[in-house]
């Protein structure tokens, strides 16, 4: 663990990644230009300690499809997330569902 905890703050904080305020108020990542390998790796590390520190509000979950098991980030309410993303593994599970009760 410890060496874990050193990697991610050496690369937050060689990373050289910007945190910008939008107009819409969200907070935007500026990589720099040319935006550099180390500069993304930043970012990821800034990220990875707001999660493992309790800043963000949510849970780290694996995605339920057997073909994927990606990473991500739960916000939703209750923690009920399924998929990393609805759009590729969410469906695809609905339609294997689907298919599945057509027979
Ligand atoms: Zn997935």
């Amino acid at each position: 663990m410890r060496d874990a905890v050193e990697v991610i703050n050496g690369f937050a904080a060689r990373g050289g990644a910007v945190a910008a305020l939008t107009r819409d108020g969200d907070r935007r990542w500026v990589l720099g230009d040319p935006a550099s390998v180390s500069a993304a790796l930043g970012v990821v590390a800034a990220d990875a300690i707001e999660i493992l520190a309790g800043v963000r509000s949510g849970a780290l979950a694996l995605c339920a499809s057997p073909t994927c098991r990606a990473a991500f980030f739960d916000t939703s309410r209750g923690r009920t997330r399924r998929w990393c993303d609805m759009n590729t593994c969410g469906n695809h599970e609905k339609k294997a569902r689907r298919k599945a009760r057509r027979g």
